[in-house]
């Protein structure tokens, strides 16, 4: 089914369309089509066409540095598709060579998320849009990718500042989504169907990295109480 036709019984097939908005309506092969309705229905649906802000962040404190835009497509995450997975990766290369890569169009591919291994982080793309990183399109619709500075041979690499600090952010992804803390919503790019990454390899200790993001997870519930009692906005 294509644009023609769409004539005078279009407000009808709007109608139809806009309620299987947060199914598959991409699915059904007329993605600008559809994408065009959306745009005329944004007053019916909650988060539609929620604004851009330049340099705005997901996440506080990270630095902003645009992927190029032909390593994401746009989306209205998590109305249009649910977010239910982190994606941990590593980039087999230096921080900087990575930020290349992302905002390189011919690299095809770029995750939300880099965390250096001094613990930086820099978020290259919105967590409402999707991004191209785990090479699997239906595992990119759901979840958000977050890159790692280093080797996947060279276990020195994934610092203690690293996973600290991408553990925070994953905390944060999790509390804001309600994604479980377990290895079936935070994975490697290994576990990605039909992948041939290998990445975090071997050496990335899964069991201190999800001790750490649930720990991270009661310290920012915590924080968040607090900050609540502090302001007089609780109850
Ligand atoms: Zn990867």
């Amino acid at each position: 089914m294509g644009a023609k036709g769409a004539g005078e019984d279009g407000d009808r097939r709007i109608g139809r369309r806009a309620l299987i908005v947060g199914g598959l309506a991409a699915a059904a092969g007329t993605a600008a089509l559809a994408r065009d309705e959306l745009g005329r229905l944004w007053w019916r649906l909650p988060g539609v066409d929620k604004p851009r802000t330049p340099g705005a962040v997901d996440f506080a404190g990270a630095r902003w540095v645009a992927a190029s835009d032909a390593n994401w497509r746009g989306a209205d995450r998590p109305d249009d598709f649910g977010i239910d997975m982190v994606v941990v990766h590593v980039t087999q290369g230096s921080l900087d060579s990575a930020v290349k890569a992302f905002q390189n169009p011919g690299h095809k591919a770029a995750a939300h998320y880099i965390v250096g291994k001094d613990g930086r982080i820099t978020q290259m793309i919105r967590e409402l849009d999707v991004a191209y990183h785990a090479g699997n399109r239906d595992y990119n619709e759901r979840s958000v990718g977050i890159e790692h500075e280093g080797f996947v041979d060279r276990p020195e690499d994934f610092t203690d500042a690293m996973y600290a600090a991408s553990a925070r952010l994953t905390a944060r992804i999790c509390a804001r989504y309600d994604i479980p803390v377990d290895r079936e919503h935070i994975i490697g790019h290994v576990e990605v169907p039909g992948t041939d990454h290998t990445d975090p390899g071997p050496h990335w200790d899964w069991n201190r990295y999800l001790k750490l993001v649930r720990r991270a997870g009661t310290a920012q519930a915590d924080q968040g109480r607090t900050a609540t009692t502090a302001d007089g906005t609780g109850g």
